[in-house]
């Protein structure tokens, strides 16, 4: 058989975008006052490839709330201190099958959230961080998402003042693991530098290295930095397979077939493991709680480079 041709992943990327751009629906998050004035028409779409070839479209420089898919990197963090079985023991691998601010699952699981990729999960992730204060521990979750991106990733005070002064039922899912022992130290503590970890900035370009890392077996491909051990990664993209899209997980899988984690910022970041990370960004959510640009320009892009890792 003849040779497959050089896959043009620029090309993909730009036809990816467009198919975005001509879908309509969805609304910008609302529950955070920051989110709901975030321009909702901005869409941008960046692939970078596990050797660091960077290729984007769109609105790929503008800085949003990563929200979420920082919920990746504080796994990870925490995956490299504590170990794989540890995060399994203490948190969970499971779907919730619920939405990621659900308190249902901890009532159903005697306390344990299950999935470190819903909130509950997700603020107990974050009490495991190493470090005495939440300064030390928030200097080091800034310090590895970072490392992920390759370049400074910086708090926004703003995004941050407008969920910190918002949070009330996040502050409800800390109490509640505090009270079944399934959360270390201080509840407040936990939940003050979780919602940090969430109001940090990122480009599509960041998210996309971000990805790449991942992508690579754990080193950045930019940076050539070792962040995630490769033994890490494969517990790290089985998570979020199950659980990174909410209760449209399964559908992700079913239909796009990548492991991939979204925030109700309106980003999105899918690793297809040792080929290439996609992330895109644009605000209206679908019910979920996933952008609907970004749904449609993965799936594209799941199709058109032949992504899917079910295939074989
Ligand atoms: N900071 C948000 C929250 O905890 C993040 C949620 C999300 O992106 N799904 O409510």
């Amino acid at each position: 058989p003849a040779a497959a041709a050089p896959r043009d992943i620029g090309a993909a990327v730009r036809a990816a975008l467009a198919a975005a751009r001509a879908v309509t629906g969805g609304r910008n998050a609302d529950y955070i006052p920051y989110l709901a004035d975030v321009p909702p028409e901005l869409c941008g779409v960046a692939v970078v490839t596990a050797d660091g070839t960077v290729d984007t479209a769109g609105d790929t420089g503008y800085g949003f709330a990563i929200e979420s898919i920082s919920k990746v990197m504080t796994l990870a963090l925490v995956m490299e201190e504590i170990g794989p079985e540890a995060v399994r023991d203490r948190i969970g691998a499971d779907p919730t099958g619920l939405p990621f601010n659900s308190v249902i699952a901890l009532e159903l699981h005697d306390g344990k959230p299950l999935s470190p990729l819903v909130n509950a999960g997700a603020i107990a992730t974050a009490s495991l961080v190493p470090g005495a204060t939440a300064e030390e521990k928030w200097r080091r979750i800034l310090a590895f998402q970072s490392k992920m991106a390759g370049t400074g990733i910086r708090l926004s005070q703003e995004v941050n003042r407008s969920e910190q002064t918002t949070n009330f039922h996040n502050c409800a899912i800390a109490w509640l693991l505090f009270s079944a022992g399934a959360l270390e130290g201080d509840p407040l503590v936990a939940l003050d530098v979780y919602t940090r970890q969430c109001s940090t900035l990122v480009t599509c370009s960041d998210l996309a290295m971000m990805g790449a890392t991942l992508a690579n077996g754990g080193v950045n491909p930019a940076t050539g930095e070792r962040v995630i051990r490769a033994q890490n990664v494969p517990h790290i993209l089985a998570e979020m397979m199950m659980e990174g899209l909410y209760t449209a997980s399964g559908d992700f899988a079913f239909t796009v077939g990548l492991p991939g984690k979204s925030g109700v910022g309106g980003g999105i970041m899918a690793v297809a493991p040792g080929d290439l990370a996609i992330a895109t960004f644009s605000p209206p959510l679908d019910d979920a709680g996933n952008s609907v640009r970004g749904l449609v320009a993965i799936a594209e892009l799941a199709k058109s480079l032949n992504l899917n890792i079910f295939r074989g």
